[in-house]
């Protein structure tokens, strides 16, 4: 009997503001415990919040990303529960009226398109962090993170494998960094996913009970748990027992889920409005006047490199995954050099270089005029592709070397002088008569292997362009 997996995310996106969602105090990572925990963030009595609008700002620019609603009146309300990282013994968040409302996401998993609805995305607090074993015999409470912004996003169920799943992650963090509302570092906490997985009988329509997998921070965590906890699900369903709704923790040193609690209900939170904020309106005014600040969406940058440079899905895809990347290449973009070959040099040789080295693009030793460079000397052919990947590599650890005299110094000329290109055709020719009998009598293959022998006979220098143009001509 086989099965569906059924699989809907809540992600909480880290906002890139300076200060807190209702106060003054610093979101930087990394500073000592309870350095940035204001009288706000420690909930002395008396204090009261103020929206940050810069949080606001970020929420409606993820919504115009999505295509999504956004309401112009949306509520804060509170969530209680007690937790020693919550002072206050509730969370501020948005419950009814969340600031973002329906919208999409569109996710590609090899060849294939497909649609992910979003739900919602609300804004909220952060709470701060229990450090256990930070203070002898005890845990230590920091509250530099209380407080901080954070956008909540919610799928719709709509995704039907780790795969799919692992797309859409990726695919949102991938947006969220595009229209500078989240740094992304996962490592840091600033993007973490909460994995909903159900399965059912394949085929039918009624959908099982979901576990919750929390706060997973790494692409392979979510793939890895996701295969876990569907195994595990199965397993139960085929040995006739039922699945208790409940929020589990990812271990991945087991590669195991476990049940942390059993799932609570909204119920249990007792929301209401929060009496200290007022609702938050936004006018179209304030909407249109963000739309026009952003820059051009990954997805419409992408297809207009598909239509205007003539780059493959594959390849726009790759260019548009990060805007650092996009920059690089229009950085590049030079009259004179192919962009598709601009894009194949950035995705394959530069791309597997930073990832040995561990550095983003924007710390490339290789800059976009020197690649631009390169790739033009390729073009006019003055060195071949592979002479390019050489210089390349030079470049790599010495990027003030001069692109022409280090051709020179390296020998990588390609012999363009026509002049001499025939009479090495000429040569070859004479020793090898049976393959131009063979090209002669219709065989192309001959050919190719003429020019091998050509290339060959000039120590692979010849630019092979040329030898085929006067090879053909020749044994025209
Ligand atoms: P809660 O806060 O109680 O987790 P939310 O509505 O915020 O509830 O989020 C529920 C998440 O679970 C959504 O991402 C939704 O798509 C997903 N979900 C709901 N039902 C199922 C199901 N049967 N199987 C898998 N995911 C589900
Ligand atoms: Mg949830």
């Amino acid at each position: 009997m086989s099965w569906d997996v059924v699989i809907g995310i809540e992600t909480h996106v880290q906002l890139q503001t300076k200060t807190k969602i209702f106060s003054g105090a610093s979101t930087a990572f990394g500073a000592e415990p309870n350095t940035q925990a204001c009288i706000l963030s420690i909930a002395l009595p008396g204090t009261l919040p103020v929206l940050n609008y810069e949080a606001v700002q970020c929420a409606i620019k993820f919504g115009l990303a999505t295509n999504a609603e956004i309401a112009s009146r949306s509520i804060f309300a509170r969530k209680n529960y007690f937790y020693p990282d919550l002072p206050k013994g509730y969370q501020i968040s948005q419950y009814e009226l969340p600031v973002v409302g329906k919208g999409s996401l569109e996710i590609e998993i090899g060849d294939i398109k497909k649609t992910v609805r979003i739900t919602r995305a609300h804004l909220e607090e952060d709470a701060g962090k229990s450090s256990h074993g930070a203070v002898q015999n005890g845990t230590g409470i920091d509250l530099n993170r209380a407080g901080t912004p954070l956008l909540e996003i919610v799928s719709e169920p709509d995704m039907t494998s780790a795969a799919e799943a692992v797309a859409y992650a990726k695919k949102l963090h991938e947006l969220v960094q595009w229209i500078g509302i989240c740094d992304g570092n996962m490592q840091e906490g600033s993007f973490r996913c909460d994995i909903n997985v159900s399965v059912k009988r394949a085929g039918t329509d009624k959908l099982g009970t979901r576990r919750e997998i929390k706060n997973l921070n790494s692409f392979k965590f979510i793939e890895q748990a996701i295969h876990a906890e569907t195994q595990w699900q199965i397993e139960m369903l085929e040995e006739g027992k039922t699945i208790q709704q409940a929020t589990v923790l990812f271990n991945p040193e087991t590669g195991e889920t476990r049940a942390m609690r059993s799932k609570e209900e909204a119920n249990d939170y007792r929301y209401f409005p929060d009496p200290d904020l007022l609702p938050l309106e936004i006018s179209d005014e304030k909407i249109n006047q963000i739309k026009e600040s952003m820059t051009e969406l990954p997805h419409l940058m992408k297809a207009r490199l598909e239509r205007d440079y003539q780059l493959s899905s594959y390849d726009a895809s790759g260019i548009t995954s990060d805007k650092h990347v996009a920059d690089y290449f229009f950085a590049t973009l030079k009259e004179g050099v192919e962009p598709k070959q601009i894009a194949n040099w950035i995705l394959g040789q530069l791309f597997s270089k930073l990832n040995e080295h561990n550095l983003s693009i924007e710390h490339s030793p290789i800059k976009p005029q020197v690649l631009s460079l390169l790739l033009k000397r390729i073009q006019d052919g003055t060195i071949s592709n592979n002479g390019a990947k050489q210089l390349f590599e030079k470049l790599w650890t010495n990027s003030d070397l001069e692109i022409d005299a280090l051709i020179e110094s390296e020998g990588l000329k390609q012999v363009s002088d026509s002049g001499l290109i025939e009479t090495m055709i000429d040569e070859v020719l004479k020793n090898n008569q049976t393959m131009v009998d063979e090209y002669r009598s219709g065989k192309e293959k001959a050919f190719n292997a003429l020019v091998g022998q050509i290339m060959k006979a000039s120590k692979g220098k010849a630019n092979p362009g040329q030898v085929n143009e006067l090879l053909r001509k020749k044994l025209s």
